[in-house]
């Protein structure tokens, strides 16, 4: 088993030559396809991709295939598959045993992680299970319990940088929930909500509520191909005010470890002659215990359909802000502390570094500059004043205000008042910027409109793949200080660049660390591996963790919260191991193990002599 290494010529021209089908169209048949209107854009960014890759599109495997989760011989494998075909339908069960593909965003696979930071072979499924209906569902987890089988639930599987569809136990077989469990129940015009199934893209709602023609917006993270359901289930994060999605989803319905099917919040209490609750996606609680809380981010429960709020459409401007220095970024976070707390500050913001502004031009490092480790300063700054139409600068900040004329205007000139106190700070609007300019697809994402444009910072290094580190802190300078040079000085420790974006709620800022790697570069993920272990422990020690990460560091990330000797650890096991107790449902997810894995070695608690992990996975 090896890291593919830089290919023969003959196979970067065959990993290089057009694919032969243009990138899927959003239909029936296809819930992860590119709308219509995005199809350009995306071929144009796929040719990107591939034309910046040195790898095959596949690589054999070099392991007996499918890989078999732990305490389960072939034969009981083969026994329980034969039975899964016939519960399900052999057409709805495939086995994992073919080459592993890659692919790109808009085609990606649900075999593994695709921006694999250890060997591409590691995080495997032994086997992938499409239900069609919630009792299918049920089916599949009791199955799962009578062959004592892992399990792992995706919805979309786009979960890219934070393992994507890979289960975190090897060998799991994943219940793609998407494929065939993927409408729109429901859209609410009055009440400005809808109910989605797992295989409901933000591209997909987008669409469908345009075809209402109710004036309501959905929430995008920065690309439109995730899951509704799944994004928020794993907490993500978007840009209108609906920005934080947990707290904007109302109502959960899922399948208990043991098969059970259950309803959250007003769901629970059936609607006249067994209809819907008419309030299930207009008031989050349920009468006694509020649990939704319990099945994000964990492995408690799988969730077949979920309600959200939709935003009102409303008008708006989106406005760019440029700083001039490094270090003015301390000054920038005082100034949107009180903006953001006094909502005046409309959306969640992004206050990023220009070194972003650059990668997303889609070009690749090694045009601008030939050297290793980071990219020197003085170059960046060379490079921004040539290549950017706003010059050199460091720091960017986007914002958007809503509401009618004379609300912007009013926000806007506080806005602009506060801005203005740091020295050399530049204003603009999207009309002062080319039509090409990154601002656009802000504006859009902003205003409820999934986009696709933010892949092209994946071109800065050949066959990118990359991984966040995602630290929350205070709304403060001193904080955000602290944890800027922190990871700065740790990436040029591991070297790599550094690409810092601040996404800022209110009283807190998740920091988002982008570690872009080449993934046919053994050593480049030997480094990612190193550096992300080094900054978890270092920003724990200072008191901040991370909302979010990759599967592998889930272990490690879970004991930094380690209160009371592990006491919140412990709990969410005790939780685990009583609705759960044969333990089948993503094992290791969050760090939670269940009984019957606990303390056999499955935890990856270290980057063992700075290398890639040698823990079982
Ligand atoms: P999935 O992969 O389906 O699910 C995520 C995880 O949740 C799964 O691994 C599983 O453990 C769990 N899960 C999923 N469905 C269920 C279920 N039904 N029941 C129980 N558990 C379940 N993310 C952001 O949040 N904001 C951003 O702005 C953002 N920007 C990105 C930019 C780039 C360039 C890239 C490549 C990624 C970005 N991401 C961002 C990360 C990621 O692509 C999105 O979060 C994406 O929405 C997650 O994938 P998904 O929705 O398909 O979820």
């Amino acid at each position: 088993m090896s890291i593919p290494k830089r290919q023969s010529t003959a196979a970067v021209e065959a990993a290089m030559a057009p694919p032969s089908a243009l990138p899927p169209l959003l239909a029936e048949d296809c819930h992860s396809g590119i709308p219509a209107r995005h199809h350009q854009q995306a071929i144009e960014s796929r040719a990107r991709l591939y034309s910046n890759r040195t790898v095959p599109a596949s690589t054999p495997r070099s392991q007996e295939t499918p890989v078999l989760p732990p305490d389960v011989d072939r034969e009981t494998f083969n026994l329980a598959v034969d039975e899964l075909r016939k519960l399900l339908g052999a057409e709805n069960v495939e086995l994992n045993d073919k080459p592993l593909v890659d692919g790109w965003y808009m085609e990606h696979p649900n075999t593994h992680d695709a921006f694999h930071i250890v060997e591409q072979e590691d995080l495997v499924s032994s086997a992938t299970v499409y239900p069609g209906s919630v009792e299918e569902v049920s089916t599949i987890v009791k199955w799962a319990n009578k062959y004592l089988m892992p399990i792992y639930p995706i919805s979309m599987g786009r979960n890219i940088g934070y393992g994507g569809a890979a289960p975190r136990l090897r060998g799991s077989v994943v219940v793609d929930l998407g494929r065939r469990m993927n409408q729109v129940l429901k859209i609410d015009g009055e009440s400005a909500t809808c109910m989605v199934e797992p295989g409901v893209s933000y591209f997909k709602l987008y669409e469908e509520v345009q075809k209402t023609g109710f004036p309501l917006w959905v929430d995008p993270p920065d690309l439109g191909g995730g899951s509704v359901l799944g994004n928020c289930i794993d907490r993500g994060v978007g840009y209108t005010p609906y920005g934080d999605h947990w707290a904007n989803h109302c109502g959960l319905e899922l399948v208990l470890p043991t098969g059970e099917i259950v309803r959250t919040g007003m769901g629970a209490l059936p609607g006249k002659d067994g209809a819907d609750n008419p309030t299930w996606q207009s008031f989050q609680h349920n009468y006694g215990p509020s649990v939704d809380g319990i099945f994000s981010q964990s492995n408690f429960g799988i969730v077949t359909k979920m309600g959200m709020w939709l935003m009102p459409a409303t008008e708006h401007q989106t406005y760019m802000v440029t700083f001039p220095h490094d270090d003015d970024f301390e000054q920038i976070i005082e100034i949107i502390r009180p903006l953001a707390l006094q909502r005046i500050l409309g959306n969640i913001p992004q206050l990023r570094n220009v070194i972003q502004e650059l990668a997303v031009l889609a070009t690749p490092r090694s045009k601008y500059w030939s050297g290793s480790g980071p990219m020197p300063r003085e170059t960046l700054r060379a490079l921004a004043k040539k290549y950017l139409p706003t010059g050199d600068c460091s720091w960017i900040f986007y914002g958007t205000v809503y509401g009618p004329e004379a609300t912007r205007n009013s926000q806007m000139a506080t806005i602009k008042a506060a801005f203005g106190r740091v020295a050399g700070m530049k204003f603009y609007l999207p009309s002062d910027l080319p039509s090409t300019h990154y601002i656009h697809s802000r504006v859009k994402i902003c205003s409820g409109t999934p986009e696709l444009r933010e892949l092209d910072w994946l071109n800065w290094v050949p066959n990118a793949a990359h991984t966040f580190f995602a630290p929350i802190t205070p709304t403060r300078g001193r904080d955000a200080r602290i944890v800027h040079e922190l990871v700065t000085s740790l990436h040029h420790k591991w070297g790599f660049d550094s690409f810092p974006t601040w996404c800022v709620a209110g009283r807190e800022m998740h920091y988002i660390a982008n570690i872009v790697y080449d993934r046919a570069d053994a050593d480049a993920k030997r480094r990612v591996n190193g550096l992300m272990h080094e900054m978890i422990a270092a920003a724990a020690r200072e008191g901040y963790g991370e909302y979010r990460t990759h599967l592998l560091y889930q272990d490690v990330v879970a004991r930094t919260y380690g209160f009371g000797g592990q006491a919140l650890l412990r709990l969410s096991e005790t939780l685990k191991d009583a609705l759960d107790p044969n333990g089948i449902l993503a094992p290791g997810r969050a760090g939670i193990w269940p009984k019957r894995y606990r303390g056999r070695g499955f935890e990856i608690l270290e980057a063992k002599d700075e290398s890639a992990p040698k823990a079982k996975l």
